[in-house]
């Protein structure tokens, strides 16, 4: 039979893939996620990234960057690592990006993520910093979540050849850098690069559970964070990405309007709440 397109999550979809504490669990299976952003230019992306990761499910977020006095201080759940990520404890997957800045140690944090063995998110100013070389000699999953004009920047198109062609254009991206790409707009589309004979590619992923609410600063930072935190609790690239929008979509219809970044982070408990009870 021949492979649909595109898929939408369903609620019940949903449900099935976010992770559930089991009676053995410790923080440490349970998943690490390290969060890479921030910097003095943009101290704010930090803590609404790391707000994302804390209501992933994940185990524990390790913070690492400029930021730790303002992440700790609103989130003092949050561990915190000085130095570089390599010097930072186990991680099960990293998130990188938000409010990076152009600082040399923040491409030299992206470059070390991705020298590494574990699962990595690449948003916003990461998608500027990262070696494109590099993030096609990894063999852990990658993600990449840019809007339409870092897809464009990414693609050495213009945005608005993006926005004409959505879907060709998330998926040249998955092509091109052998990663799954969430591209953000209105609908979010999910891809994955071109699979084998034996290994097929999934639908590429659309979610609509988003409002035009969610167009709003450090938005993007909260859903890095969470959907990085789902790739540290063991989902796949594709599931964690498309389980990731669907929330942050949710938790945007259930924030009070006009929500600010921070309300949607607020949201994502309530958003997980409806998914497992099956509203
Ligand atoms: P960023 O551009 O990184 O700040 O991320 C913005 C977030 O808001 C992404 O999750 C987008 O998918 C979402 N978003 C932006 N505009 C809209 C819209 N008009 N409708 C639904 N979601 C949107
Ligand atoms: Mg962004």
């Amino acid at each position: 039979p021949a492979v649909p397109e595109v898929e939408a999550l369903q609620h019940a979809d949903v449900a099935r893939l976010l992770p559930r504490p089991q009676a053995e669990s410790d923080k440490y299976r349970r998943g690490v996620v390290g969060v890479v952003a921030g910097s003095g230019r943009y101290p704010g992306a930090a803590v609404l990234a790391v707000s994302g990761a804390l209501r992933s499910g994940a185990g524990a977020v390790r913070y690492v960057g400029p930021g730790t006095e303002a992440v700790v201080s609103r989130y003092p759940e949050t561990l915190v690592s000085e130095g570089p990520p390599g010097h930072a404890g186990r991680v099960q997957a990293w998130a990188v990006g938000p409010g990076l800045g152009d600082e040399p140690a923040a491409r030299q944090a992206v470059d070390e993520v991705l020298a590494g063995d574990v699962p990595v998110l690449v948003d916003a100013d990461g998608l500027r910093l990262m070696d494109p070389d590099a993030v096609r000699a990894r063999t852990a999953p990658t993600l990449l979540t840019p809007h339409a004009g870092e897809a464009a920047a990414l693609l050495g198109t213009a945005r608005e050849e993006v926005e004409a062609g959505r879907l060709a254009a998330v998926r040249e991206l998955a092509r091109r850098t052998g990663a799954t790409v969430l591209l953000k707009g209105s609908t979010t589309l999910v891809a994955e690069p071109p699979g084998t004979d034996d290994a097929p590619t999934s639908p590429v992923r659309v979610n609509a559970t988003g409002t035009g609410w969610l167009a709003t600063a450090g938005s993007g930072d909260v859903l890095t964070g969470l959907a990085g935190g789902l790739l540290a609790a063991g989902l796949p690239a594709l599931d964690a990405a498309s389980a990731a929008a669907y929330l942050h979509g949710l938790a945007g219809r259930l924030a009070t309007d006009p929500p600010a970044a921070t309300d949607l982070a607020e949201a994502l408990a309530p958003a997980w709440q409806d998914v497992l009870r099956g509203d």
